[in-house]
C-alpha cells in the first residue's frame, strides 16, 4: 500500500508567528511513519521550508500558474514554488475552482506545470451538495478526474484529494460508506487509466479533525487526509498524523 500522507492546507491563514506551530508539529510528530505536508500561504513558504528539517515535514504551495514565468501579476509559477522550497502544490481546490473560475483543463495545465518543475501535485476533486442531492456524485468525480489529472501523472508525482464541497469547513462529513464509494470509484478510474494507478495516494478532505480521523483512515483506499482548519494548530494536527501512523 502507498505510504500515508497527512497534508495541511492553511488557506489564507497564518503570519510569521504561525511558524512556531510547524516547529511544535515537527517535534510532536517525530518518528511518525507517515509523510507530513504543510501548504502555508505563499508569504510563509520560504521561511517554513528553511525551518523544517529535511524529511520531517514537506512544504507546498496552494496553487500555481501553468506558465514558468511572465506577465501574470499576482500569480506564482511552479518553478518559483520549487525555488522557495516547495515539493508539492495543491491544484484545483474547490475554493479556486469557485472563486477563480478554474476549469478542469486549467487544473490539468497547472498539474503539468508542477510536474515540469519537478514538484508533486495534489489534485482536488469533489461534488457540491446540489450534485450529491441529484445523485451526480460519481459522474462529477469521474469527469473531474478525467479532465483535471494530466496524462503525465504518476503515483510518484500526483496525489488525488477527494473533498466534497459541502464538507469543507462545515463540520459535516460524508458517511463512511459515501467516502468508501467515492474512493473505490477513484481507484478504479486510476487503475483503468494509469499503469501505476493502484499506487496513487487518495486523500479525503473536508472537516477532518482529531475526533473523526481514525474512523476515516480505516476506510479502504483512504491513504491520508487534506486538512484545512485542523491543520493550523499543532495540537489539532498531531493527533490526526498519529491516527494515520
Ligand atoms: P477543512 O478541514 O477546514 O474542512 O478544509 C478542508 C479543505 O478544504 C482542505 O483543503
Amino acid at each position: 500500500p502507498p505510504r500515508k500522507l497527512a497534508a495541511g492546507n492553511w488557506k489564507m491563514n497564518g503570519t510569521l508567528a504561525s511558524l512556531a506551530e510547524v516547529e511544535t508539529l515537527m517535534h510532536d510528530c517525530a518518528g511518525a511513519g507517515v509523510d507530513i505536508l504543510i501548504c502555508p500561504p505563499a508569504t510563509l513558504l520560504r521561511l517554513m521550508a528553511e525551518r523544517v528539517s529535511a524529511g520531517a515535514v514537506a512544504v507546498g504551495g496552494q496553487d500555481c500558474h501553468a506558465k514558468e514565468s511572465g506577465a501574470h501579476t499576482g500569480d506564482i509559477s511552479a518553478e518559483q514554488l520549487r525555488d522557495a522550497g516547495a515539493s508539492y502544490v495543491i491544484v484545483g481546490h474547490s475554493e479556486r475552482r469557485a472563486d477563480h473560475g478554474e476549469t478542469d483543463a486549467a487544473v490539468a495545465a497547472k498539474a503539468v506545470a508542477a510536474h515540469r518543475a519537478g514538484i508533486s501535485s495534489v489534485i482536488c476533486v469533489g461534488e457540491t451538495e446540489a450534485q450529491r442531492d441529484a445523485n451526480e456524485t460519481l459522474d462529477v468525480i469521474a469527469r473531474q478526474l478525467a479532465g483535471s489529472v494530466p496524462d503525465c501523472a504518476t503515483a510518484a508525482n500526483t496525489v488525488i484529494a477527494y473533498e466534497p464541497v459541502w464538507a469543507i469547513g462545515t463540520g459535516r462529513t460524508p458517511t463512511n460508506d459515501q467516502i468508501a464509494e467515492v474512493h473505490a470509484a477513484m481507484r478504479e478510474a486510476l487503475v483503468a487509466r494509469f499503469a501505476d494507478g493502484a499506487k496513487f495516494r487518495l486523500l479525503y478532505g473536508g472537516s477532518v479533525k482529531p475526533a473523526n480521523a481514525a474512523e476515516i483512515f480505516a476506510i479502504a483506499h483512504v491513504d491520508g487526509a487534506l486538512v484545512g482548519g485542523a491543520s493550523l494548530k499543532a495540537a489539532d494536527f498531531t493527533p490526526i498524523v498519529r491516527a494515520l501512523d
